[in-house]
């Protein structure tokens, strides 16, 4: 199931002694306690090789402090107003006071800085040992927010040094780097230091660390990979770090580059399912009439293109790779339809595979039924059926009975196999990992089936250029007629009480409202707070209103029961944690409000404006946040519907491939690299990578000797941080 993924075997076998170093836990080779390894884990990181390629996303900058007398002065400029950035000061410590605090911050520890242009007033909290450390008559640097106050400045201390006696202070970039909660940012550079310590004495290993043909870096006047990485960490200035990350971002983009012309590659030698009996003008007018029947609407113009786009992929030798994009509501299901109603005619099954049961169970209503007025009836797979009726569709799906079946993860269970699956097709797919994709798709036999994979998720061109640049990318770029944009308004918590006002108006008319908390990580905590959200509202703002809460821990069961209340129109108002995100359809629903929106991305507070506006009526979404800067970052989403735009401007922000789901396509991340600001790089790695494969596809000429080893070292951790 993991060589689905990544293929180790089509890599050329390594000649020559690898050295091990690389390759070693990192909790081994350092000794770490098992708190630690877990902390590391959670970013990722399990051998030397993801401690060393662990890189920092900035540097703090220790070097030329202010002089506190500027600072003073910028006081006037700026009045009261807390000037963004941190500062850096150098100074003297007059006075110094410790006090110890009952409550959650335990110390606080004040001190008056002077540095012969000025002073100021140094603040820690929570930092006992200062008491020890810092004293009158200490030379110190300090970083921190500067906070004007009536009489003076102080400065919320985030990082401070207790010089020795006649040390001269000279200040370096601190790296700072992607961190987790139970793993300081010191521990962690300690860790990358004694990493890199390692390395250093291991000549093989810092070979190893290079995956670029020795062409490339002459071309691109790049010195050796050990040496970037080691600057990277440890820059003595800017300029060197910048021409580190240069390199490798390079790198970054070259493996990412490598793995989907591969993949392209491997596909065009597989063999697609036969769905000759599905081809020719005869069958292709008897398909069209059979999906007239099918669909109870018209199709759009966007959705009539992209469904031949698709029946042509179906039918041709090599496997469809395809990926649907089209914003929340724009139709893709009838597409999802026409693909299984092709496949059923050539004598195939599909499976449609949905994230989550409530999803699940509702696409299955629809496409069910849509299928059904084509003579096809299809089954609903997920966890929670009887163990007879799971039993009785098992057999139906391994004898051929079945043309198709719609279900969660439990597709992907070892017992279910198919007689003929020729076609998958996987529903909001960034929900998805990569090895499960790849599961359900091993599930046909003799052959690579067809695979449509949708997601409402507007994937940015770049996105689609790099990330998936090994799929066809088909666009639904139009909405269905008669529907009115849905009116969006960011607002502060001080408008809470009239935005419920304005809910209950709407109800008032015979809509319904969704509510959303946001409880992300469904943990014991955030339930708490929904649930006590809801029995407020309820008591108060909602009073006489059929109200209830849907949340991740209730039983699928619950859930559903719950689902199909508010779809009937009994409930009248959901309130709900993140389990909405995706998919429902409730056409009478007229508003989508989010408590502490600024906790979503806005990709993500896309999807959920897409609940509403489904019917003839207004709808609106309103956000409602806390935080001016963040409601600054929201009112993109007053301004436009477009997804596009949205995930454009999410990346923009967030940058990041592993934040938009690279981990999850295949498994070769971008850490440092940054979408867009780094395309044009992309664009001259690709290239080359696009060479080398052209060239070698197997990888197998010694130039690429080191490529090969690095892939396929990378390509073995990778799957033992699926396993562990
Ligand atoms: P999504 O792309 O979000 O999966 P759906 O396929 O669920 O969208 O379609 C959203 C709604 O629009 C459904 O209620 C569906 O019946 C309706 N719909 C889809 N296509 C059309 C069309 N061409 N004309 C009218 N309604 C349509
Ligand atoms: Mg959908």
């Amino acid at each position: 199931m993991l060589a689905m993924a990544t293929r180790p075997g089509q890599i050329a076998p390594q000649t020559g002694a690898a050295t091990p170093l690389l390759g070693r836990e990192a909790a081994t080779a350092l000794r770490l306690s098992p708190r630690t390894r877990s902390a590391l884990e959670r970013l990722g990181i399990v051998s030397i090789r993801d401690l060393v390629r662990h890189f920092p996303y900035r540097y703090d900058d220790l070097r030329d402090p202010s002089r506190i007398g500027d600072i003073l002065a910028a006081r006037t400029d700026h009045a009261t107003k807390t000037p963004s950035g941190e500062y850096n000061v150098l100074g003297t410590v007059l006075q110094c006071k410790h006090v110890r605090l009952r409550g959650r911050i335990r110390a606080k520890t004040s001190a008056t800085i002077d540095d012969g242009t000025g002073s100021l007033h140094a603040v820690w909290y929570g930092r006992p040992y200062l008491a020890s450390q810092m004293n009158e008559g200490n030379r110190v640097f300090v970083r921190g927010r500067i906070e004007y106050t009536l009489t003076g400045a102080t400065i919320n201390v985030s990082k401070h040094r207790v010089l020795k006696a006649d040390e001269e202070y000279a200040g370096e970039l601190v790296p700072v780097y992607p961190q987790t909660a139970g793993l300081s940012g010191y521990e962690l550079r300690r860790l990358i230091s004694s990493a890199l310590r390692l390395c250093a004495s291991d000549p093989a290993a810092k070979a190893e660390l290079d995956p670029l043909p020795a062409a490339i870096n002459k071309r691109e006047r790049f010195g050796d990979a050990w040496r970037a990485i080691r600057s990277i960490h440890n820059p003595s200035n800017i300029e060197e770090a910048n021409e580190a990350r240069r390199r490798l971002v390079y790198e970054e983009f070259f493996l990412l580059a490598i793995a989907s012309a591969r993949r392209r590659a491997e596909r065009a030698l597989e063999a697609a399912p036969d769905f000759s009996r599905a081809a020719g003008r005869a069958q292709a007018d008897a398909f069209r009439s059979e999906l007239g029947r099918a669909l109870p609407f018209t199709l759009t113009r966007a959705q009539e293109r992209v469904i031949d786009e698709v029946t042509a992929d179906l039918l041709k030798s090599t496997p469809m790779n395809r990926l649907l994009q089209g914003d929340v509501g724009s139709g893709k299901t009838a597409v999802a339809v026409a693909a299984i109603l092709l496949a059923a005619r050539a004598g195939y099954q599909s499976a449609f595979m949905a994230p989550t049961e409530v999803l699940a169970a509702q696409q299955f209503n629809k496409i069910g039924a849509m299928l059904s007025h084509a003579g096809h009836a299809g089954a609903l797979l997920i966890g929670a059926l009887k163990k007879r009726t799971r039993d009785d569709i098992i057999d139906q799906l391994r004898t051929g009975e079945l043309p198709f079946v719609v279900g969660t993860h439990a597709l992907i269970t070892d017992d279910v196999a198919f007689a003929k699956l020729g076609l998958v097709v996987i529903d909001e797919q960034h929900r998805f990992g990569v090895l499960q994709r790849a599961a359900l798709r091993a599930k046909a036999s003799g052959h690579a089936p067809h695979t449509l994979v949708m997601t409402a998720t507007p994937i940015p061109r770049t996105l689609a250029q790099t990330v998936y640049a090994d799929l066809d990318v088909s666009i639904i770029d139009e909405l269905p007629p008669g529907r009115r944009p849905v009116k969006t308004y960011v607002r502060s918590d001080d408008a809470k009480d009239k935005v419920f006002d304005f809910v209950r108006t709407e109800v008032e008319k015979g809509h319904q409202a969704f509510v959303v908390c946001p409880a992300i990580d469904e943990s014991e905590r955030a339930l708490h707070s929904a649930v006590k959200q809801a029995n407020e509202l309820r008591a108060s703002a909602f009073a006489g209103i059929q109200v209830q809460l849907l949340h991740g821990r209730m039983s699928v069961a619950q859930k559903d029961e719950v689902m199909k209340l508010f779809a009937d129109g009994f409930i009248k108002i959901l309130i709900s944690t993140s389990v909405i995100e995706v998919g429902v359809d409730i056409p009478n629903a007229s508003v989508m409000l989010v408590l502490d929106a600024q906790a979503f991305g806005l990709a993500q507070l896309h999807q959920l404006r897409g609940r509403v506006g489904r019917g003839a009526q207004q709808s609106y979404c309103i956000l409602i946040t806390p935080n001016a800067e963040e409601a600054e970052r929201l009112q993109i989403l007053a301004r436009t519907n477009d997804g596009f735009a949205i995930a454009e401007e999410d990346l923009q922000i967030r940058g990041s491939g592993d934040l938009v789901g690279t981990r999850q396509h295949g498994g070769h991340e971008l850490r440092l690299a940054h979408l867009i600001r780094d395309y044009p790089v992309f664009v001259v790695a690709k290239k080359a990578a696009d060479a080398v494969v052209h060239a070698d596809p197997r990888l197998a000429r010694p130039e690429h000797r080191r490529l090969a080893a690095f892939l396929a070292a990378q390509d073995r951790e990778a799957a033992l941080r699926v396993s562990s």
